[in-house]
């Protein structure tokens, strides 16, 4: 089976259905509330564990309730949570208001997230046994940092989901072999609009990028070919949270079973068609025989 590491955050989403969201200083009645394990770290965890990979994870929670949980349901997942730090304090939350149209507002506490500023004894050597390491930007930058470094020391492929969008320091990207950026954040990268041409752009810091262009798929680019366009299977969405971490979880899995590139797309675009059309985050990511099935 091939090794999947994941450096990266694990928070416990707090959701608030209402009608209408509240304005500044109004309070208003909600129709529901639900405790959902998130967090983009967790998620790629879950969705390649479940894509079929061996898959340990790297991050911390807090050593409250809610880090008991978010422990217990990545290992329910077959995630190793051995590098999961318990560490004084909350865990990371994220307090989520989403409204009858399915607008939503989102206040992130990184709580034990923000204390994963630097690896620990042990983490290295997970890393360098791996083969991919998979980071985003919910943990603090030094960490991301070392993570890139210590992957790029051992010839670890390192895949970085640019998310939440913020300015990369160059030595970052020098340090990512693959970057997965979705069209907002390709944009927001590269202050260029149309998702090919950012692509292209991306392409002078980094060797390979995908960008997810929700409902009408992916297209890949890397120098000296061809780009790739690839569509996502047409189906009926109910909700796309996790879709992003899912193909990426997927997508990560795939390369590493040393799949061709197309082939690798198509099959996390299966993985990630099916995570939307179920309610959830984590709960929604499909079994590895389910992608087969949707990808024969
Ligand atoms: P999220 O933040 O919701 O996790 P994202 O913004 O990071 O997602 P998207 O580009 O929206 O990422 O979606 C990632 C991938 O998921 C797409 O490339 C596509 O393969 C798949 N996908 C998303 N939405 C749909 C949909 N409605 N139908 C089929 N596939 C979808």
């Amino acid at each position: 089976m091939t090794h999947i590491v994941v450096l990266g955050s694990t928070n416990m989403d707090l959701v608030a259905y209402v009608e209408k969201a509240p304005q500044r200083g109004e309070t208003v009645t909600g129709r529901e509330f639900r405790t959902i394990p998130g967090g983009k770290g967790a998620n790629q965890a879950v969705a390649a564990a479940r894509a079929g990979a061996t898959v340990s994870m790297i991050g911390a929670v807090g050593n409250d309730a809610f880090g008991t949980r978010l422990r217990t349901g990545l290992e329910h997942s077959g995630v190793n949570t051995d590098h999961l730090r318990t560490v004084e304090g909350p865990s990371g939350t994220a307090h989520i208001v989403v409204d009858d149209e399915g607008g939503n507002s989102i206040v992130v506490i990184p709580g034990a997230n923000g204390t994963v500023d630097h690896l620990v004894p042990g983490d290295e050597g997970l890393i360098a046994s791996a083969d991919a390491l998979l980071l985003q930007l919910e943990i603090p930058m030094a960490a991301v940092l070392a993570g890139a470094r210590t992957a790029r020391a051992h010839g670890v492929r390192t895949v970085l989901t640019p998310a939440p969008a913020r300015p990369l320091p160059p030595e970052l990207l020098s340090g990512v072999d693959l970057l997965v950026p979705n069209e907002h954040e390709a944009a927001a990268l590269t202050g260029v609009p149309d998702p090919f041409a950012a692509a292209d752009a991306l392409l002078a810091q980094v060797p390979e990028v995908v960008v997810t262009l929700g409902p009408a798929g992916c297209l890949y680019v890397t120098r000296g070919a061809e780009p790739l366009a690839v569509p996502a299977p047409r189906v009926t969405a109910v909700d796309s949270t996790g879709a992003g971490d899912t193909f990426v979880g997927a997508l990560a899995v795939a390369l590493a079973e040393e799949r061709p590139v197309r082939e690798a797309l198509t099959w996390a675009a299966a993985a990630a068609a099916l995570s939307v059309q179920r309610e959830g985050a984590s709960a929604s990511m499909p079994y590895r025989s389910e992608i087969e099935a949707r990808y024969t």
